[in-house]
């Protein structure tokens, strides 16, 4: 692999190194979202990626677009403030790349639709409920009154990432190491004043240990349908409406993969024998498959904000082990995006305006999003 390889190049380079504003480490949506935010505050932002722009689990993501259901658990209300924010998001910047083409959120079970009606309340964001008769008339198999979503949808994963990083400098450069001096961060011949991870998964780079990032493999299958199927579907698994003649199938959910491995045929076919109780899928032939890797955290909400001097407080604090308080020391100008889990489309439009609101305005983070949330409780189990 070419290791520096500039994708697109914007910044001006003079005989001197350019210092950035601000780097970001990662090129999925989490990296792409909070490079176009903080360009939109006027910063100069580089990218680097080792493989480049949406390679990583972003690339595999059918990025679906929707609200999430329930009785309205504080995740719940996050996700659908992040919800509203993406659509107008990806309607105003990237119409393109957004297919608006709603989302039926279908019970699994008899068990499951009773819940619905207690659900309700909960939908925060616009929603019709469709009958059984409406659902078969539009080609869906559902035996229960199911929401309709219709501001949701999907996205087509790797053009969002591409359209929001093209006025901004990325280079193919696997990052081993990051160096901190005279309050500029270095990574081989580039600097800056600002770094923020937005690795995914791969966490090494500095101590985020109390973060607890973990990851769920996941597969997805692209099929070539003529069938008329104009909406979208979540039921235990989404299938995409047909858009230019593509059906997306996704996802699995597989947490004892721990590295990533290449893509199996077997999963997406086994996605399409599972769609076949929603839909008709005789029709449906594989096309590609993709996969790849989520990183999410412990209590499901996204991580966000300055990352813990991790080693200073231990050593500093010992008693920190036993549930003392002590004021927190950052490492200074080093910043996190990351914890997106199976939602990553659906939180980082709103995560990296936060985030960028942070760094160049001092704005507050929130307090369900700051990372800072987890490490007090980490100390405790060390
Ligand atoms: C099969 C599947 C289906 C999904 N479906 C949906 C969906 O329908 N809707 C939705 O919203 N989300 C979905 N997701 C989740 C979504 O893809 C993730 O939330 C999203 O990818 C998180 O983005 P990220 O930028 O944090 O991570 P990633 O996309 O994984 O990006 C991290 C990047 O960091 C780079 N990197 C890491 N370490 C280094 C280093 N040392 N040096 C240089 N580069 C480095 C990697 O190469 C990678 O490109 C799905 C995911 C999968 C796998």
């Amino acid at each position: 692999m070419d290791k520096n390889r500039s994708m697109h190049s914007h910044a001006e380079h003079g005989n001197e190194r350019h210092c950035y504003d601000s780097i970001i480490i990662g090129a999925g949506i989490a990296g792409a979202a909070t490079a176009y935010a903080l360009r939109q505050k006027g910063q100069t932002v580089l990218v680097l990626d080792k493989k480049g722009i949406a390679f990583g689990g972003s690339g595999a993501a059918g990025a679906f677009v929707s609200p999430k259901i329930g009785k309205g658990s504080p995740l719940q209300t996050l996700t659908n403030e992040a919800f509203s924010f993406a659509k107008d998001f990806y309607l105003s910047v990237c119409p393109q790349f957004f297919h608006q083409t709603g989302v039926i959120r279908l019970p699994k079970d008899e068990e499951d639709a009773k819940k619905f009606s207690d659900y309700e309340a909960f939908n925060q964001n616009k929603y019709e409920n469709y009958s059984k008769a409406q659902l078969h008339s539009l080609g869906i198999k559902s035996e229960f009154e199911s929401f309709y979503f219709p501001e949701a949808g999907d996205c087509d994963a790797v053009e969002v990432c591409e359209l929001l990083l093209k006025e901004i400098e990325v280079i193919e450069y696997d990052v081993a190491d990051v160096i901190q001096k005279d309050e500029l961060w270095y990574i081989g011949e580039h600097k800056a004043q600002n770094l923020i991870l937005a690795t995914g998964y791969e966490s090494d780079l500095a101590d985020l240990r109390y973060m607890g990032i973990r990851s769920t493999w996941g597969t997805r299958g692209d099929f070539t349908s003529s069938l008329s199927l104009n909406v979208s579907m979540h039921q235990s698994m989404s299938v995409g409406a047909n858009v230019g003649g593509i059906i997306k199938l996704g996802a699995t959910h597989e947490k004892e993969v721990k590295e990533i491995v290449s893509c199996k045929e077997k999963q997406a076919l086994e996605l399409k024998e599972k769609a076949s109780s929603l839909i008709e899928t005789s029709d449906l032939a594989l096309q590609k498959v993709y996969c790849g890797m989520r990183a999410g955290s412990k209590d499901y909400f996204p991580l966000l904000g300055r990352v813990i001097d991790v080693p200073f407080m231990l050593e500093n604090y010992p008693a920190i082990v036993r549930g003392a308080k002590p004021e927190m020391k950052y490492v200074d100008h080093l910043f996190v995006c990351n914890g997106l889990g199976g939602r990553g489309f659906v939180f980082a439009p709103l995560m990296a305006k936060m985030l960028a609101e942070f760094i160049v305005n001092d704005t507050e983070i929130d307090k369900r999003i700051n990372s800072d949330r987890l490490f007090l409780r980490w100390c405790r189990k060390l």
